[in-house]
């Protein structure tokens, strides 16, 4: 429930959003923002803070430098997650589907007139974790907006998303902060070496901050100790699987997609032209990596252990 009280309380962008917003913002002012936006870009960018906080300023009736003001009536129900007129439609429970039963609470949410007499807002999100019947009964919000109704989404896989939906919002590129501002944030906030946070985060701000919870940095270290081993042939892959299975299953595929990430931008930084082979191999098993994971999102039960050994024998084919 900690998520869901987050949620609710008043947001402000990351200092990295800063310029996006301005210019949504700009979009706002010269009245050509889209009633439907995606934001889109890879977890642990703060998007879903980025749209709330957003929604939020849509909402405020004196907004200050293009931010919500944060003592008007709607900000103190935004403070306390209680504003009628903010609609939230997330997965029930993280990582899986957003229902077909979500989106019609939405369409009669839609159909009310605002509560407090202003704009409508809408934060959903992701929208790759709408399955087919639930996309296709948002379809019809989107094409027949009403009047002040903002839809305000945001997307991990904008690939997975349904071309029809896509193209119903305005598609707004997540900023990512450079590596000095990541670095700058992150040791304003921990004691631990912010480096080696981001490091094993593929440079994800948020995600090495939760990493910051001791547990969780070390059972990522293990993995990526584990997943390095694989690749560098010091660990067979059956001891490999043993230890993996026991784990998370999205935890050690994002793991692994990060250590792969990580191999591929090494390459392709060096000049040799003999990398090629490994580093379409090194994309073969991240395709596989991202299916896999997109397919538990929408709440397969796939055997893990094989699923594991397929990927990891893969991944240790790859660095030969
Ligand atoms: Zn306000």
């Amino acid at each position: 429930m900690s998520e869901i009280s987050e949620q609710t309380r008043l947001k402000s962008p990351y200092p990295w959003q800063h310029q996006v917003w301005s210019r949504v913002e700009q979009s706002l002012q010269n009245q050509r923002l889209a009633h439907a936006i995606i934001l889109a870009g890879p977890k642990g960018l703060g998007k879903q803070v980025f749209i709330t906080a957003f929604g939020q300023r849509l909402l405020c009736s004196q907004p200050r430098d293009g931010m919500a003001c944060g003592q008007c009536k709607s900000c103190q129900l935004n403070s306390a997650g209680t504003h009628p007129d903010l609609k939230w439609v997330l997965p029930e429970e993280a990582g899986k589907a957003i229902k077909i039963e979500q989106i019609r609470d939405l369409q009669s949410y839609l159909a009310n007139t605002a509560q407090q007499g202003g704009r409508k807002v809408v934060v959903l999100g992701p929208v790759e974790s709408l399955n087919v019947n639930a996309a296709n009964a948002l379809l019809k919000s989107l094409e027949e907006p009403s009047v002040g109704t903002h839809l305000l989404m945001f997307s991990h896989q904008l690939s997975s998303v349904l071309p029809t939906v896509r193209s119903r919002a305005q598609i707004v590129q997540a900023p990512m902060p450079s590596k000095e501002e990541s670095l700058h944030w992150l040791s304003n906030l921990t004691d631990m070496d912010p480096q080696q946070l981001l490091e094993l985060s593929n440079w994800s701000p948020l995600q090495a901050l939760e990493l910051c919870d001791a547990d969780v940095f070390q059972e990522k270290s293990s993995v990526n100790k584990i997943i390095g081993s694989v690749y560098t042939g010091d660990l067979t892959i059956i001891a490999a699987v043993s230890k993996l299975h026991k784990l998370d299953m999205m935890s050690v595929l994002h793991c692994l997609l990060d250590h792969i990430d990580h191999n591929i931008r090494g390459m392709m930084s060096s000049k040799a032209r003999s990398g090629q082979q490994s580093i379409q191999k090194l994309f073969d098993v991240r395709d596989k990596t991202l299916v896999l994971s997109q397919q538990l999102q929408k709440g397969a039960n796939p055997n893990k252990q094989l699923a594991l050994e397929e990927l990891m024998l893969l991944y240790r084919r790859a660095a030969n």
